[in-house]
């Protein structure tokens, strides 16, 4: 029999009467193999719309051979608690999936994290004091543990408080404390210090329960003073601990794979923030430790005052039956009014008049990374009329009509023009720069960044009042009338 070098034994050496630890099982082993492959296949096909489909398929089918892979290895833990926490996990997993609408997409992944970092730092905590709880620990191993049960609990509470600000359990106006900054450090500076003396001394138990709370103090802390619309480049870095966390968790137990997933979970969470720190033109720190204050440019009586048109939807009707060229904008209040079916009703009248229709997406417009694609996707728009901001952005100007329903910062050309402005250097799509531009939302109201728009006020601008799904609606009809 060939033996595999698989594991050379945290778990093994530790447990050998509780763990029947099936070194050279070619199925358990070849069955990893696939799911790690089929993890980073899914990633690669999850980039682009087109495959996104493909690669939820194949994260799943990659989760449940790892999931039977498991079992088999560790052939000998008992079933009956793996199948209650099955039940379980099942039971508050599928009604979240299949109830929650679309808008609450963020929290449900905030929901996920903290479940995920959870169960992260349990696992280390059992280990702790299950397994190690009497032997002597190495040191490179309790660097791990320690380490991961505070990614794990700080992940956990941080999630918790994004979860409940995006679902409006926690107000938005709770802003933490004035030097919430310099607490904050301090909560990680001693819980470095507990981490660092642990390490040195493994068998000083008290100090365990300890790093616990202080890593719950800190995710509390980190996150409680953010805004509610940072909270999916938050969710994201929370996203990336807890894949670090449960990659730490693999170390401790020898498993392969819980390394790789961690692996690809946590260095994926981190390039989705920095994308999305990027797309919004801001650094980390300023998402964690600052807050997006409003410009001191123009107000908006400066910017609106009697410049500001009113359309019907039948002054818009007309308007749209002489055009070759059409692009909708999306943005969050899209998402707000679930217009996403009714958008694809008026291009496909508009594509029956010979219109050309595109659909322009910004890369942080809604409130999570590819919102908009995923509304869209919802309502069959064909995948290659959905244009990416650098692509379309130069095409603005040969466009008859743009037409922005429920988006606000993502087309504010004070991004270019105002180096005061919160968005300033924010990559904005061109909106400004076509023949004519229509504008569907309630009022005047800002977006997430709090200021105001001088496109509304724009002479090739004209304003549709409304919520979004019910403008359309009205808009349909006038064009079929017309
Ligand atoms: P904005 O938040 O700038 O604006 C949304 C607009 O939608 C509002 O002005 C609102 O105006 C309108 N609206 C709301 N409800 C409705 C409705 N029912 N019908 C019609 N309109 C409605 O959205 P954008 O998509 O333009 O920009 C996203 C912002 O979020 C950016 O500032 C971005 O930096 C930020 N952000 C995005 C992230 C991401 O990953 N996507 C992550 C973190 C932040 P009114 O009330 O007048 O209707």
């Amino acid at each position: 029999m060939i033996n595999l070098p698989w594991p050379s034994g945290l778990l093994a050496q530790a447990a050998p009467a509780e763990v029947d630890y099936i070194a050279n099982s070619w199925l358990g082993i070849a069955s990893y193999l696939i799911a790690a492959a089929l993890f980073i296949l899914s990633l690669k096909w999850l980039s682009h719309p087109r495959t996104a489909r493909r690669g939820v398929r194949a994260g799943e089918i990659g989760m449940t051979i790892a999931v039977i892979g498991t079992l088999l290895i560790y052939r000998a833990v008992s079933y009956k608690w793996i199948f209650i926490g099955m039940v379980v996990g099942s039971l508050i997993g599928a009604p979240m999936a299949v109830w929650m609408p679309m808008t609450a997409v963020p929290q449900r992944t905030a929901l996920s994290h903290a479940f995920g970092a959870l169960a992260a730092a349990l696992v280390g905590t059992a280990h702790y004091y299950t397994l190690y709880g009497d032997a002597a620990i190495d040191r490179f191993t309790m660097a791990i543990l320690a380490v991961e049960v505070l990614l794990g609990s700080l992940t956990f509470t941080g999630s918790l408080v994004a979860f409940g600000k995006l679902q409006e359990l926690v107000p938005s106006s709770i802003k933490g404390l004035p030097n919430q900054n310099a607490i904050n450090f301090s909560i990680l500076g001693a819980a470095l210090v507990v981490g660092i003396w642990l390490t040195a001394s493994p068998m000083q138990h008290w100090l365990f329960p300890i790093l616990i709370i202080l890593g719950l103090a800190f995710g509390l802390c980190l996150v409680i003073p953010i805004g509610g619309a940072d909270m999916p480049t938050v969710i994201s870095l929370l996203n990336s601990y807890a894949g670090l966390s449960a990659s730490l968790m693999g170390f401790v137990l020898d498993n392969y794979l819980l390394i790789i997933a961690g692996a690809l979970d946590g260095s994926s969470g981190l390039i989705l923030s920095i994308v999305m720190c990027k797309a919004m033109n801001r650094s980390f720190t300023n998402v964690l430790f600052g807050r997006m204050e409003p410009s001191a440019g123009g107000t908006s009586d400066d910017i609106y005052a009697g410049k500001v048109k009113s359309a019907t939807p039948e002054d818009v009707a007309m308007l749209l039956e002489g055009a070759q060229r059409v692009i909708f904008v999306p943005g969050y209040g899209l998402a707000v009014a679930q217009a996403q079916h009714t958008v694809r009703e008026l291009a496909t009248e508009l594509e029956r008049n010979g219109c050309t229709i595109e659909y322009a997406i910004h890369p942080v417009a809604g409130r999570m990374p590819g919102h908009m694609n995923v509304l869209l996707a919802e309502a069959d728009v064909p995948y290659d009329q959905l244009k990416e901001m650098d692509e379309i952005n130069p095409t603005f100007a040969q466009c008859d009509v743009a037409i922005v329903i429920g988006a606000n910062d993502v087309v504010n050309p004070l991004a270019r023009t105002d180096p005061n402005s919160p968005i300033a250097g924010m990559p904005i799509l061109n909106v400004d720069q076509a023949r004519n531009v229509v504008v569907i939302k309630r009022s005047l109201s800002p977006g997430f960044a709090g200021i105001p728009n001088p496109l509304f006020a724009a002479d090739n601008c004209l304003m549709l009042f409304g919520d979004g799904k019910k403008a359309l609606i009205e808009l349909v009809a006038a064009m079929k009338e017309g």
